[in-house]
C-alpha cells in the first residue's frame, strides 16, 4: 500500500480508501461480510475509511463503528460527513451550525471515536459558508472533537470557493476518468495546501458496461441509483465511449492477475495517482458482482473460496450516493521501467496542469511507492523544491525516520548533485532516471556543469569556496554537540 500526506493536515492516508457507504452499509448486505471487508482492508494497509451520517440510510456510520471496534486505530483516518443526515425515512439537509454540531456528536458516538480525524461538509452551498459556520467549525477543532476539516462537493464553483477558505484543510472532488477536466481544480487546491480526496474515482463504474449487466438484486440497486442520480454521466459515457476507450483499457491492464489474494500492493489508476496530493479513492471489493457470485474470486476461472476477497473492487470514498463495484486495483509487481514511466507521467502532469518544470520522482521500497514528488519551484518559490528532494522529504515523513535505507529513487530526469547528495545522505540504495543530462542539455535542463565543478578540487572550482578557520570554533561547536548527545 502506498501512503500520502493529506495536504497540510499532518495526516497520512493510504492512497486507496475504503468507501463505507451505499450497498456496503445497507442492512440487506450481510453484516459479517461487511465487517470482514473492513478487516481485510485494514490487513492490506488501508488507513482511510470514508463514510457519512446520511449514508446507507444512516446505517453506514454505526456499521463502520462496529467494524473498527477493538481494532488498533493507530494511523487510521476515519472521515465522516456533516450537513446531511438520515431521519429514518429520507436524507435531510441541514447546515445550521447547531444541527451540524449535534450531528458530529452523533457521528462520534456511532463510530465509537473521541476524535474524528476528518470531518467533511457534505455538499454545502457557498452562501452557507459564512462566518458563523467557520467559527463553529473552528470550535469543533478547538474542542478536540475534529482534527481536520474538509468539504465534499461535486460543484467546481463550491470547491473553488472552499480552496480560498483557511478553515478548510481538505477537499473531496469528483475526479475520475469521466472528469478529467477537474485536473486544474485539483492542482489549484493542492497548490493552496489543501489535501485532495478523489471521490467517485472509478466513475461509479459507469465507465464500463457492467452497469447494464443485472445479475442480482444488488446490481439492480446500483443501476437504479445510477439512473436516478447520474443519468447525465451515463449519457456522457456512451457518447464518449470511443474517447474513453484507451483510458478504460489502461485501467484494465491493472486488473489483479489470478491468485491475487496474496496481499500484494493495491494502487490507483495512474490517471488519478499522478497528482501527488490526491488520495482516497477506491479499490476494495464490496462483495458485489462477480466476486460474490463466483464465491469470492474476481477471476472467472479461479477456485471458489466463499469470501469476498477484499481486493480490486471499488467501494468508493466520498461517493455521496455510495460505492460502485468495478475492477479497480492492480497488483502486479512493477518493473523499473514501470516506475520510470510513472515518474515521467508525474513530470508531464506537472507541466500541463501546474505549469511546473518537467520533473517527477518517486521513492519506492519493496515495490511500494512511499512518496512522490514533482518540481514545485514555480508553485512554491522554493529553489530546492526539486522532485527528488520533495519525494525524499515525504518518504521520510511517511517512514517516520530520516533514513531511507533500502529505498529506490525513480526520477524522470537525471538527479542534480543536490538531490543525489540527499540520496547519499539518507541511504538510498539505488537510483534510476529516464532522461539524462545529455537529453536535457538542448533544453537548458542539464546539471552536468555542476557535476563537472564538483569533480574538481575545491580550490579549482568556479565558486569561491574556502576553508577559513575561526579560532578553534569548529572544535568547540562539535564538542558541544557531542556532549549533548552523550547526555541523551
Ligand atoms: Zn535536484
Amino acid at each position: 500500500m502506498r501512503y500520502r500526506g493529506l495536504g497540510e493536515t499532518g495526516l497520512s492516508v493510504s492512497e486507496i480508501g475504503f468507501g463505507c457507504a451505499s450497498w456496503w452499509g445497507q442492512k440487506a448486505f450481510d453484516e459479517r461480510q461487511a465487517l470482514g471487508l473492513v478487516h481485510a482492508a485494514l490487513d492490506h494497509g488501508v488507513t482511510l475509511f470514508d463514510t457519512g451520517a446520511a449514508y446507507s440510510g444512516g446505517e453506514a456510520e454505526p456499521r463502520l463503528g462496529r467494524a473498527l471496534k477493538g481494532k488498533s486505530l493507530d494511523g487510521v483516518v476515519v472521515a465522516s460527513k456533516v450537513g446531511t443526515y438520515h431521519d429514518g425515512r429520507r436524507v435531510v439537509r441541514d447546515f445550521r451550525p447547531a444541527a451540524m454540531e449535534a450531528s458530529v456528536e452523533r457521528s462520534l458516538r456511532n463510530l465509537g471515536l473521541d476524535v474524528l480525524p476528518l470531518l467533511q461538509l457534505h455538499g454545502p452551498a457557498v452562501a452557507e459558508l459564512d462566518d458563523d459556520m467557520m467559527s463553529m467549525l473552528e470550535g469543533l477543532k478547538r474542542r478536540g472533537l475534529v482534527r481536520a476539516i474538509g468539504a465534499n462537493s461535486f460543484d467546481p464553483a463550491v470547491i473553488e470557493h472552499i480552496v480560498g477558505l483557511p478553515t478548510f484543510d481538505v477537499v473531496m472532488v469528483d475526479y475520475n476518468l469521466l472528469r478529467p477536466e477537474r485536473a486544474p481544480l485539483v492542482a489549484r487546491a493542492a497548490a493552496a495546501g489543501k489535501g485532495v480526496l478523489a471521490g467517485m474515482p472509478l466513475a461509479m463504474g459507469h465507465a464500463n458496461r457492467q452497469i447494464l449487466r443485472l445479475r442480482a438484486p444488488r446490481d439492480l440497486w446500483y443501476a437504479l441509483r445510477a439512473l436516478k442520480n447520474h443519468r447525465a454521466d451515463i449519457a456522457r459515457w456512451f457518447l464518449s465511449a470511443r474517447a474513453a476507450g484507451p483510458l478504460v483499457c489502461s485501467a484494465r491492464t491493472q486488473e489483479p492477475p489470478r491468485g491475487h489474494r496474496a496481499g500484494r500492493t493495491l494502487w490507483l489508476p495512474p490517471q488519478l495517482a499522478r497528482h501527488d496530493r490526491v488520495a482516497g479513492g477506491a479499490g476494495l471489493c464490496a462483495g458485489r458482482s462477480k466476486c460474490l457470485e463466483r464465491g469470492g474470486r474476481h477471476d472467472e476461472d479461479g477456485p471458489f473460496d466463499g469470501e469476498p476477497c477484499g481486493l480490486g473492487y471499488g467501494a468508493v470514498a466520498g461517493d455521496p450516493g455510495g460505492g460502485e463495484a468495478r475492477p479497480a486495483a492492480g497488483v502486479a509487481m512493477r518493473s523499473d521501467e514501470d516506475f520510470l514511466k510513472e515518474a515521467i507521467a508525474l513530470a508531464l502532469a506537472n507541466v500541463q496542469e501546474a505549469g511546473g518544470r518537467p520533473f517527477g520522482a518517486m521513492v519506492v521500497r519493496d515495490g511500494e511507492v512511499l512518496a512522490t514528488g514533482v518540481n514545485e519551484i514555480a508553485a512554491t518559490g522554493d529553489p530546492t523544491a526539486h522532485a527528488e528532494l520533495s519525494a525524499i522529504r515525504r518518504a521520510a515523513q511517511v517512514l517516520g525516520t530520516p533514513r531511507l535505507d533500502g529505498c529506490v529513487v525513480y526520477a524522470s530526469g537525471q538527479p542534480c548533485p543536490m538531490c543525489l547528495s540527499a540520496m547519499y545522505l539518507t541511504g538510498v540504495t539505488r537510483v534510476r532516471f529516464a532522461c539524462s543530462n545529455a537529453d536535457g542539455e538542448p533544453f537548458g535542463l542539464s546539471t552536468a556543469p555542476i557535476y563537472a565543478e564538483l569533480a574538481k578540487p575545491l580550490e579549482a572550482q568556479a565558486m569561491d569556496v574556502r576553508h577559513q578557520p575561526v579560532g578553534g570554533a569548529g572544535g568547540e561547536l562539535y564538542a558541544a554537540w557531542k556532549a549533548r548527545q552523550n547526555r541523551t
